[in-house]
């Protein structure tokens, strides 16, 4: 098998914290390997648009602290389709590019998957999203910022709900997932969650908002963005008709869960992830993505992450019943 000697680098999907961290990872471990490291803009619009530029030591100092990612992101409809991942692999090719590096979420995974097949081109996956929804690793790149983010909201909107004695509602991000929602809500002690692998809990809430309405004046409720069985406005306007006079708001969190400077624990794992992700390409394992499981690094098929459901803890449900 050829030495590969040129990689590229991606991010892909929506920012994350500790992307930075990553793309820096990639790039020195490369370097230190012996490699000619790359750098594509704008994730798949720029590989198909030939934005590729060398990346130096120097051009990732001072971002191991940063969000977002100095390569940018983009959602990329042409490389669904056959002709654009075609313009994408032949601008890799003629600068003699040899694997790829893709930072991002299933999306970008399905992608970079039908690519290395589609062009038998060599392709390692990085898990960078806020939504830790992705099969075959414990943690994904962000979900600790955004988790601490939330935290750290919520905790603030307790001030005020404990000071006027109001139920909030704060919707946190996750579309498909209740990843955040789950252990934000435990962190921040909230007395319910919402999330949209758990059916029945509109009842349940209600049930429990009808007894607290007399024992406890203030209480914040958990909601993913994902929750199917009513919006967070009509849960707040049920819950106001059970508890008449009651004074209930909604906060929507919104990007605030994306951006901020990466926890110590996002930076230390993207880094391990950039660094087992060069190495991959260098021991021609192929076509899989890195994970973390029981902190330690695993390398599954991105076929499988693709394909398989990644399952919430239920047993984590049990704590806010248990500590409310
Ligand atoms: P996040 O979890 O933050 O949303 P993501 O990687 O899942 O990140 P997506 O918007 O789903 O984000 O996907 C990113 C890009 O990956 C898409 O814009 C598209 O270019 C590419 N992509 C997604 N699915 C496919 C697919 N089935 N085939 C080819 N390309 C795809």
């Amino acid at each position: 098998m050829n030495e590969i000697k040129r990689i590229a680098v991606l991010t892909s999907g929506g920012d994350a914290p500790g992307m930075n961290a990553a793309i820096r990872a990639v790039v020195r471990s490369g370097i230190s390997r012996g490699l000619e490291v790359f750098g594509v803009i704008r994730g798949y619009e720029g590989l198909i648009g030939n934005e590729i530029k060398q990346l130096l030591s120097a051009d990732v100092s001072n971002i191991i602290q940063t969000g977002g990612t100095i390569l940018k992101t983009a959602r990329s409809e042409e490389f669904m389709t056959a002709a654009g991942r075609l313009k994408a692999f032949e601008n890799l090719k003629n600068q003699d590019i040899e694997g790829l590096i893709v930072i991002g979420g299933d999306g970008s995974f399905a992608g970079a998957s039908q690519f290395a097949i589609e062009h038998n081109f060599p392709v390692v996956g990085i898990p960078g999203t806020i939504d830790n929804d992705l099969y075959g690793t414990d943690y994904t790149i962000g979900y600790d910022t955004a988790l601490n983010t939330v935290v750290d909201a919520v905790d603030k909107i307790r001030d005020t709900a404990s000071s006027h004695n109001r139920i909030f509602f704060v919707e946190v991000m996750g579309r498909e997932a209740g990843f955040i929602a789950l252990r934000s809500g435990i962190a921040s002690g909230a007395e319910a969650i919402l999330i949209p692998e758990v059916e029945g809990q509109l009842k349940k809430l209600m049930k429990t908002m009808a007894g607290r309405g007399k024992i406890k004046k203030s209480s914040i409720i958990i909601v993913a963005e994902g929750e199917r069985e009513a919006s967070i406005w009509e849960m707040a306007d049920l819950v106001r008709k059970e508890i008449p006079g009651s004074d209930i708001r909604v906060s929507i969190l919104g990007h605030i869960q994306r951006g901020g400077r990466p926890t110590a624990y996002d930076r230390v794992s993207a880094s391990r992830m950039g660094i087992a992700a060069t190495e991959a390409l260098i021991s021609h394992q192929y076509n899989v993505m890195i994970g973390l499981v029981n902190n330690k690094i695993s390398l599954v098929p991105l076929s499988q992450t693709i394909k398989m459901h990644k399952e919430v803890n239920r047993d984590l449900l049990a704590i806010v019943d248990l500590l409310t």
